[in-house]
């Protein structure tokens, strides 16, 4: 049985986390660094630690303190939210032998998972498809490597085995950029990941971002909840999220959700989890599975009617599916409030000096900030997710773009101004725009911003 739950992680993910405790009767722990020692959630938790200085290298990743933070305080389990240690095969592993439960799948799946070749592999033998290409390590030879691209066709995306959020990938279209593409793409791999190892993928020109939600219990049982579009995405990285996915079929979804079960149960998966894929004229391709809450969530929990960080920890006390899942309905957008300016999304840290958030019918915020937070610049720049939901997509549409409007955010600049040109753009509001969309329509600002 769990008690007591330390949240190894910070920002809004951490007060999300606190919350699903105190819900479930559950006692948390809150660790932070010295840069983060004014957020809500750390007065708000039954205890808090301080794990280190600012840098997240010697706090937030700090395993050896996180373990002595669980022990001194009479944790029996850790939290880990997304980010930092939540995909760390090791981390949970030396939670596991200090004899404290990890919420998460187990360690061995968060391993195979993690290492995106093994992954593609191990979906293949699953029957899920995937995107096509060189789903093995690639060699050195340029001889060999031209020989794999041109069979795969080009454009080709080059990928770490290692790699994550939208870190690690280059494309090349070209045969006579193959080689050094590779050898730079390895470097930075060794460098950033720890793994020099990379494998191919066609490039696809068109398609969009679908990810499909699952649970896995301690039973044997998986069942998936629904799926997501995130094909808004500003250098690889999600801006915009839905549920459900417009213009998919719910028979094509479903059937590709029958799939992830399965794969699940192949695994030996436990907790929540998202397998990711490309849609394009109508196959889905698999790209990668994420072993861990996803930031975007919510959109699952308003159209599904489930609390999936209540169901991972009911997971880890060992109820069964059945008692927590539930139906989809409805539809909800979330959109990514960051502290960063609008033009170059460079981040904008500093201290908020006046806060309003929004609310509403069909409106939740999820939020650690209040007038007098400091944005710190350590860390990623997420500052609220405001998530508009109703029966229809028009109805979250306009939700969240009233919730947007009344929104203010004060000593820090933010995406808000973007997100409101996103929510009026013709083509987002009709649905369907793939993954080059806030490139094609708001990247050429960007550009010359950039410079
Ligand atoms: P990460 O783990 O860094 O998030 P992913 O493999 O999930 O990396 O890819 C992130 C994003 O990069 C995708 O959502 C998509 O926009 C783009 N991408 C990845 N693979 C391809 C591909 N084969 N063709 C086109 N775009 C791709």
């Amino acid at each position: 049985m769990v008690n007591t739950v330390l949240i190894a992680n910070r920002g809004e993910i951490a007060l999300r986390v606190l919350r699903a405790c105190r819900q479930l009767g559950l006692k948390t722990v809150a660790i932070y660094s010295e840069a983060d020692q004014d957020k809500n959630y750390v007065a708000l938790a039954d205890q808090a630690v301080c794990i280190g200085p600012a840098g997240a290298a010697r706090s937030y990743l700090d395993q050896r303190a996180l373990i002595a933070a669980a022990r001194a305080t009479g944790a029996d389990a850790i939290h880990p939210g997304y980010g930092f240690l939540s995909e760390n095969a090791e981390f949970a592993q030396r939670v596991i032998d200090a004899g404290i439960q990890f919420i998460g799948p187990r360690p061995e799946a968060i391993r195979t998972m993690g290492d995106k070749i093994r992954a593609k592999q191990a979906m293949l033998a699953a029957g899920v498809p995937c995107v096509p290409g060189w789903s093995q390590e690639l060699p050195e030879s340029t001889a060999e490597l031209q020989a794999i691209a041109r069979q795969v066709g080009y454009p080709v995306i080059v990928k770490a085995a290692g790699g994550g959020g939208g870190r690690g990938m280059r494309v090349v279209t070209d045969e006579a950029e193959i080689a050094d593409t590779v050898a730079l793409t390895r470097e930075e791999a060794r460098q950033a990941f720890g793994n020099p190892a990379l494998y191919l993928e066609k490039y696809l020109s068109r398609p969009r971002h679908i990810e499909i939600q699952v649970l896995a219990d301690t039973h044997g049982n998986a069942t998936w909840v629904g799926a997501r579009d995130c094909s808004v995405q500003r250098r690889h990285q999600k801006v915009l999220e839905e549920a459900p996915p417009p213009g998919v079929s719910a028979q094509a979804l479903a059937e590709l959700g029958a799939r992830c079960v399965k794969a699940c149960q192949d695994i030996g998966y436990l907790g929540a989890g998202t397998f990711e894929f490309l849609y394009e004229d109508g196959i889905f391709a698999f790209i990668e599975m994420n072993t861990r809450i996803q930031v975007e969530h919510p959109v699952t929990e308003m159209t599904w009617g489930i609390d999936l960080v209540a169901a991972q920890l009911r997971i880890a006390q060992g109820e069964r599916l059945e008692t927590i899942v539930g139906d989809g309905t409805g539809h909800a957008i979330e959109a990514r409030v960051n502290a960063e300016d609008p033009a170059t999304g460079r981040p904008s840290p500093g201290k908020i000096t006046a806060w309003r958030a929004p609310g509403g019918s069909g409106v939740r915020v999820d939020t650690h900030i209040e007038a007098g937070t400091m944005v710190p610049p350590y860390y990623d720049s997420l500052i609220a997710k405001v998530i508009g939901f109703g029966r229809t997509r028009q109805e979250a549409l306009v939700r969240l773009r009233c919730a947007l409007a009344e929104m203010r955010v004060e000593g820090v600049r933010t995406n808000l101004p973007l997100l409101l040109r996103i929510l009026d753009d013709e083509p987002f509001r009709e649905g369907e725009v793939d993954i080059h969309y806030f490139e094609t329509r708001f990247g050429a600002k960007e550009a010359q911003h950039a410079e």
